[in-house]
């Protein structure tokens, strides 16, 4: 996606680039507009990277990166032109213009569902914490994982009802087929009444690269099946092009963390949890191409860490095979 130059010009001029570099590299201020700091792309004992405000550029005399505000973000965050481009004019709350009527309608509806997904994590780390989400917080906590990790998870549970969820989100004026398009709600043919997919589980919520709540995973509680429920496709969300947790991962990676990918959400969260954050799993199918391709983004050798069972002996045979 191309960007009209104003547009980029406008961003700038918004943007206090040691502000934004300040957030990763202690700076200290040289002289009016220059800042110093130990370079964030290679290992420094004194330090060799400056930012000058002025300018709008850093510079590293140490190993030569240099850029602005948006290149910063790209190098750091691991993302492409136009992801960081919007990320910080969401920041300075600028509107990214879009090219063609068609691109303006899809990143209208894609922030509509952005939003619904986004309320539905919400509702559903609360339910957590009430009586009613007593067994799945209980099954957390048995599994080791404490509030804090809880939190940063934004680990949640869906109520075994048929219209928790769908109630709750109506009464908040959100309209079915909204619920519906984002996956969290099932239209059964031959006009029985809609119910929500997700019942008497611990919510697992999947996050896109960027970080914004996509699709859930779901863990029953008790007997029923299957044991793990996903989001369906949705505009939102594709299973084969993301991973879990590959948000934190992209961040990790950045700082040359280790690429490792585990068979299952909890197995991921342990794995952060001993500081390995470059962590992901795929979304409840075996590895794919569109996975792999992820990965070798982020790390030249990525590792496969699956279970030591006959399943995951197969899928780990499958994943090689497809390399
Ligand atoms: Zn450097």
């Amino acid at each position: 996606m191309a960007f009209p130059p104003g547009f980029l010009d406008e961003l700038r001029s918004r943007l206090t680039l040691s502000e934004i570099v300040g957030r990763k590299v202690v700076l200290r201020r040289k002289s009016g507009a220059e800042y110093a700091g130990l370079c964030p792309f290679h290992n420094e004992k004194t330090p060799s990277f400056t930012v000058n405000d002025r300018k709008a550029f850093f510079h590293c005399f140490g190993c030569g990166e240099h850029g602005d505000a948006v290149g910063f973000i790209m190098k750091t965050e691991n993302l492409a032109f136009p992801e960081a481009v919007e990320k910080l004019a969401r920041e300075v709350g600028l509107a990214v213009p879009r090219a063609t009527p068609a691109e303006r309608e899809r990143a209208e509806r894609a922030a509509t569902l952005h939003e619904v997904v986004e309320q539905a994590a919400h509702w559903f780390e609360k339910q957590l914490r009430l009586p009613v989400g007593r067994h799945g917080l209980d099954y957390l906590r048995g599994r080791g994982l404490d509030e804090a990790t809880i939190d940063d998870f934004r680990l949640g549970f869906a109520p075994d009802s048929r219209d928790g969820l769908s109630g709750v989100l109506q009464r908040d004026g959100v309209p079915l087929d909204k619920l519906i398009e984002a996956g969290l709600v099932i239209q059964p043919d031959g006009g029985r009444p809609a119910y929500d997919r997700f019942r008497g589980r611990v919510m697992f919520p999947i996050a896109d690269r960027r970080g914004r709540i996509i699709a859930f995973g779901g863990r029953v509680m008790g007997p029923g099946e299957p044991k793990y429920l996903n989001s369906p496709e949705t505009p939102l969300f594709h299973k084969g092009a993301n991973l879990y947790c590959l948000d934190r991962a992209r961040l990790a990676a950045a700082k040359e963390v280790p690429i490792i990918v585990a068979e299952g959400y909890m197995d991921v969260i342990a794995l952060h949890g001993a500081g390995f954050t470059g962590a992901v799993a795929p979304l409840g199918t075996a590895l794919t191409e569109g996975q792999l391709g992820e990965l070798w983004k982020l790390a030249d050798e990525p590792y496969l860490c699956f279970d030591g069972d006959n399943a995951g002996r197969r899928a780990a045979g499958r994943a090689a095979e497809r390399a």
